[in-house]
């Protein structure tokens, strides 16, 4: 059997080195007609793809360093699209400026522009924890969680479990989740409007009561606070997970 390799230059000394070495490897593989490659994945044993597998992958937090807060994401009891944007916003993937400028910079006319606090240049990190709407809100939450605040550098410091938030428990994890993903949920809401739709913006108290209002809602389906109306959750969170 003849080989082309298709080799359009001569190779130099380490080139044809490898391609030796190269060789030498690959002397005792025998190739199967019958069999064409074919891509394999490691998550099941069948080597197919199931959303199954890889949902239980990223609730187990994965193996790969750049998942940490999927663990907390995707296991957080909100509506499906939210976790959607909570793993988008982890991955600096939702379409802040700086993303829009890289991407299709002709799309992007005001790169250095949020429109939120309608001073500083809208990064993911910017618009979701450095923005003063966002600081603001955090702060709340932080504040009816009775934990101290201090602004973390990055985004995924805050999308992640917090062991002392609302003390003790399911109903406390159930409720930090939900409060999380609602800051994160409400900002990127009002982001859009307030862009796609030549809205003016409300105040960021009453972003503060949305955020309540979403994650009081988020929790109230919960089994964990069915002994209680979504009002009173609403009214007082730190009474609800007592
Ligand atoms: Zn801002």
């Amino acid at each position: 059997m003849s080989w082309d390799f298709g080799f359009r230059r001569n190779l130099n000394d380490q080139e044809i080195e490898e391609f030796a070495s190269l060789m030498v490897k690959l002397e005792n593989v025998r190739s199967v007609e019958s069999k064409p490659d074919e891509r394999r994945r490691k998550l099941e044993p069948n080597g197919k793809f199931s959303c199954k597998s890889f949902h239980s992958f990223l609730i187990s937090g994965g193996s790969d360093p750049i998942f940490p807060p999927a663990k907390f994401i995707w296991k957080v009891k909100v509506p499906t699209k939210v976790k959607i944007l909570g793993w988008l916003v982890v991955l600096g993937k939702t379409n802040t400026c700086d993303v829009l400028q890289r991407r299709r910079p002709g799309s992007c006319f005001s790169p250095h522009w949020c429109i939120l606090c309608k001073a500083q240049g809208e990064s993911a990190d910017h618009v979701f924890v450095h923005c003063e709407v966002a600081n603001f809100l955090w702060k709340k939450l932080f504040w009816e969680a009775r934990v101290d605040w201090t602004t973390p550098l990055e985004r995924n410091d805050l999308l992640r479990e917090n062991p002392i938030a609302f003390g003790k428990g399911k109903k406390a994890r159930t409720l930090w989740g939900c409060g999380v993903l609602a800051v994160v949920w409400v900002i990127w809401m009002e982001r859009n409007k307030r862009l796609f739709e030549n809205y003016g913006g409300v105040e960021k108290e009453d972003l503060w009561e949305r955020v309540k209002f979403w994650a009081s809602l988020w929790v109230s389906i919960s089994k964990e606070f069915k002994d209680y109306n979504l009002s009173s959750i609403i009214l007082n969170w730190q009474a609800a997970v007592v």
